[in-house]
């Protein structure tokens, strides 16, 4: 069974709109067994939705088309399919009764384009829409099905879970997959690794993602769902993922597919711990990525964001000697930072950044140089010098988050000594 997914927009040619619902629908799909073969991304013409039809037609099973179904004249997905179909559109009376109350108790003006959205396709089944007044539409064919969706992606993401968990027909296959967040190991690292454990089979395969400073590991067995030989294909792809914990285990932050941040704060949050930071060349990305999780009010005391020398002085303590001699780029900063910090609030782990983000280097210290230190209950545990390539933003970006994988680095450690 072959899927085809069609996302239709002008939006999407010119680059004003990021397409989201095609890898979307891809991935949801691909967790249900059914096998992606084609994705096309297409304008709002005629001729254009007309022909990728045709050709989806001729070589997919399942077809699904993504937006074009609002009320304006550039949305005209639905006439399209219908016309190509050789089906009439016919209008819903309960979907007009709907339209119409939606409005009314709005006090929106309706308009006759309104009412567009309350025309279906001869024969179609309506998927309800729950965030939106354009419903979705399943079309069963000779050879499969064709789904009308949504396009804005708060309406087609909860539509395209509806269709999956109630309408899809199940897959040929069953799907088992496992994510592994790596931190301070780049891509590379960890394929030629992967490479040597020599673990894919022909139903398991491994897959890298890199983000910026962490790698997903995604270990997908595909199983044949009628296999007699299921059962152990399925003890092969668990033993994959134990073989593979146990080979990144000091640099594994999460199976959960949170992100370090969110990994992070949770640790703290069992540990009982509490964090602040003093920020010079992360400006305050530190506590952002941590504040933006929720429960970070549990582990996060305060945060400083002491840029200039003088407040380094001020606020933290830092010696004014120390920063004649060596300027405020050097690890002996990084260090006073944090105990400073420790100082002030007393914090379970005090952490401190300085460094040069560039374009111009004030001290002569070459562009992408990050100290950090981490302090725990006062005591220096943990400082290293980064040296970072890219523009002025990678750098703080990247930065902030290799100086979160080191903490997190140094929690783990932790709790290896305390078994
Ligand atoms: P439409 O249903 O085509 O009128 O689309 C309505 C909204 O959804 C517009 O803001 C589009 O930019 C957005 N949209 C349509 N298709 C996609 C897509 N494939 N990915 C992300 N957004 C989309
Ligand atoms: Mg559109």
């Amino acid at each position: 069974m072959k899927a085809e997914i069609i996302t239709v927009g002008t939006e999407l040619m010119i680059g004003s709109t990021l397409n989201t619902n095609g890898p979307y629908l891809s991935r949801k799909l691909t967790d249900q067994g059914i096998e992606v073969a084609y994705h096309q991304s297409i304008s709002d013409g005629r001729e254009v939705i007309e022909e990728a039809l045709r050709i989806a037609l001729g070589r997919s099973d399942l077809i699904f088309l993504g937006g074009g179904l609002g009320p304006t004249q550039d949305d005209q997905t639905k006439e399209i399919v219908a016309k190509s179909l050789g089906r009439k559109l016919i209008r819903d009376k309960d979907l007009e009764e709907d339209l119409r109350r939606y409005f009314s108790s709005r006090n929106y003006k309706m308009t006759q384009n309104n009412l567009k959205q309350a025309d279906i396709i001869q024969g179609s089944q309506i998927i309800q829409n729950k965030n939106g007044t354009a419903v979705g539409e399943c079309l069963a064919l000779d050879r499969g099905y064709l789904y009308l969706l949504p396009g804005p992606p708060r309406e087609f993401e909860p539509m395209v879970d509806d269709l999956v968990a109630n309408y899809l027909p199940k897959g040929d296959f069953d799907i088992y997959l496992k994510s592994i967040q790596v931190m301070l190991l780049g891509e590379s690292t960890i394929e030629s690794r992967l490479r040597e454990l020599g673990l894919e089979s022909p139903e398991t395969s491994i897959n890298t993602f890199a983000k910026l400073g962490e790698v997903e590991i995604k270990i997908i067995s595909k199983l044949l769902r009628e296999d007699p030989d299921k059962a152990e294909k399925l003890a092969y792809h668990e033993r994959v993922i134990q073989e593979l914990k146990k080979e990144f285990a000091p640099f594994i932050y999460s199976e959960e597919g949170e992100d370090l941040a969110q990994a992070l704060v949770q640790k703290l949050i069992k540990k009982g711990q509490r964090i602040s930071f003093a920020e010079s060349i992360t400006g305050g990305r530190l506590a952002q990525k941590i504040t933006s999780v929720p429960g970070a009010s549990k582990i996060l005391k305060s945060s400083y964001v002491t840029y200039s020398n003088e407040y380094k002085i001020k606020d933290l303590g830092v010696s004014q000697d120390l920063l004649a001699r060596k300027g405020a780029v050097c690890q002996e900063v990084a260090d006073e930072m944090a105990l400073g910090l420790y100082k002030r609030t007393g914090a379970d782990l005090s952490l401190g950044t300085t460094g040069e983000a560039g374009p111009i280097s004030n001290e002569n210290k070459p562009i992408g140089t990050l100290y950090f230190s981490i302090a725990h209950q006062g005591k220096l545990v943990e400082g290293k010098k980064l040296d970072l390539r890219g523009d002025r933003q990678s750098i703080q970006e990247k930065g902030t988050i290799l100086v979160l994988s080191h903490l997190m680095a140094y929690l783990k450690r932790g709790e290896n000594h305390d078994q």
